[in-house]
């Protein structure tokens, strides 16, 4: 392939930013790229900014060979600026953060020095040294913990989009095709050796952040759904429990009372035989709601194309394919 091996790609989603970007690139940015002894290259993703972002970056790409300008047709959210970035990367490594200097530059030969020995995912956690807002704290500590009850381990509470991944981890990540996706969850389903590096995440340098409670709601359901499918079973437990109980309260009653002539003097009405039945036949609804939802969702799943397996090329030899 046509991969420069000596150089890393740095991945900027930007969208809305003409107030800070410009001293976020010359201030914090450009110093640690000048550093490197690595070649790079500057990806910058216009995700159809409405103000003067474009322009800025065009003005900037100018100057500097180093950038390359992506820009979309209009605004598709910052995941999907993040993937068309790490399609373009060329680098032997792919580092994305975001373009408001919320997370820090200078840690970027932290960064490095991890995947220089050996890390392939190289991950930015913020919350261990931060306060947060009382609502934003619940709110991410219920995702993770809701993640968690539905089967998703592997993501780290508070691990962000602040991240180096190496070639390989770029080269399975290109093939994903879903479309309701979320970068950081999607990588860390892919597994990979991953390390970690605590950081601060910072104040915007200028603007507004445009992430609202409702663009994060949907990201959350996306989430979930992209990358679980215990929703579903609980239903189908809980019809199953439904039926299995109305069931047994229906046997019951019809041996006490109609067989046996209620010896324990239960008395039971008519009323009550009729809600038994009801709930009987809405426990069969539930499950059989379940077993539909569950050809649906293992449609989603193919719909999705997700490879079934992820292939660790370092560690692997001698494959048919010819790759290493
Ligand atoms: N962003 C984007 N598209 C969007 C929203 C945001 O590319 O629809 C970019 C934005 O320019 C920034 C990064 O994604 O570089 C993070 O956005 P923001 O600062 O609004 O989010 P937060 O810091 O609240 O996570
Ligand atoms: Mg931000």
């Amino acid at each position: 392939l046509l991969y420069n091996m000596s150089m890393i790609s740095f991945v900027i989603p930007v969208y809305n930013e003409e107030k800070g970007f410009k001293k976020f690139y010359t201030e914090m940015l450009l110093p640690e790229l000048k550093k490197l002894k690595y070649g790079y290259e500057l990806i910058l993703v216009n995700d159809g900014s409405k103000d003067k972002s474009l322009q800025i970056i065009q003005e900037l790409a100018e100057k500097d060979k180093h950038i390359k300008v992506l820009s979309f047709s209009r605004n598709f959210g910052k995941e999907v600026a993040l993937t068309a970035g790490i399609r373009e990367a060329e680098g032997a490594a792919v580092f994305t953060m975001d373009a408001d200097g919320q997370q820090p530059p200078k840690l970027i030969p932290e960064f490095i020095k991890k995947w220089e020995n050996g890390a392939e995912l190289v991950i930015g956690v913020r919350g261990k040294y931060e306060k947060h807002g009382f609502i934003a704290k619940l709110g991410s500590k219920w995702f993770y913990r809701i993640m968690g009850w539905m089967g998703v381990k592997d993501m780290v509470p508070g691990s962000t989009d602040f991240r180096l991944i190496d070639r390989c981890v770029a080269d399975e990540y290109n093939k994903l095709t879903e479309h309701g996706r979320i970068t950081r969850g999607l990588m860390d389903w892919m597994g990979f050796r991953k390390e970690y590096i605590d950081y601060v995440y910072g104040n915007r340098l200028a603007g507004k952040p445009s992430y609202n409670f409702k663009k994060l709601f949907q990201l959350a359901i996306d989430s979930f759904i992209s990358l679980s499918t215990t929703p579903l079973m609980i239903f189908a437990w809980m019809g199953g429990l439904i039926t299995f109980a109305a069931l047994v309260l229906g046997i019951f009653v019809l041996i006490e009372e109609f067989m046996m002539g209620d010896p324990i003097g239960l008395k039971w009405t008519g009323t009550t035989c009729v809600c038994i039945f009801i709930t009987f036949l809405i426990g069969l609804v539930m499950v059989s709601q379940s077993v539909t939802a569950m050809y649906v969702s293992s449609i989603h799943a193919e719909a999705q194309n997700r490879p079934l397996y992820i292939i660790d090329r370092k560690n692997s030899r001698n494959l048919k394919d010819g790759k290493k």
